[in-house]
C-alpha cells in the first residue's frame, strides 16, 4: 500500500497524544506502528513530536503548512515518504489531508 506510512504515522500521532495511547493496549498498538515506519522517518519525527507535540503533523493547505503558515517553495516541501512532507521552515510533518480519506 502506497500511503502505509503516512496512515500508520497518523495513528501511531494519534495514540501518542490521547488517553487511548496510555493503555496497555494502546502501547502495544504504538509499538506495533513504529516498526512499521522506517528508523529514519521515525527519528525526525520524536524530534518534531518533542518541539511541537500534538501539532507535529498537521495537514497541508494550499502549498502552506498549518502549523507555522509558511507557505513551502514552489518546488515543494520535502518528501519523507509517499504522502508524508516536512515543512521547510519549522521542520513539522505535513500530510494533504486528501490522503488519508
Ligand atoms: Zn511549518
Amino acid at each position: 500500500m502506497l500511503l502505509h506510512t503516512l496512515s500508520t504515522l497518523a495513528r501511531l500521532h494519534e495514540l501518542n497524544f490521547s488517553k487511548a495511547g496510555e493503555t496497555v493496549k494502546g502501547n502495544l498498538e504504538k509499538k506495533h506502528c513504529e516498526s512499521e515506519i522506517s528508523s529514519e522517518i521515525l527519528k525526525q519525527y520524536h524530534i518534531v513530536a518533542e518541539r511541537y507535540g500534538k501539532t507535529a503533523l498537521v495537514p497541508i493547505q494550499k502549498n502552506t503548512c498549518t502549523g507555522c503558515f509558511i507557505t513551502q517553495p514552489r518546488t515543494g516541501p520535502k518528501e519523507l515518504a509517499p504522502g508524508i512532507y516536512q515543512c521547510t521552515h519549522c521542520r513539522r510533518f505535513l500530510f494533504s489531508p486528501d490522503d488519508l480519506l
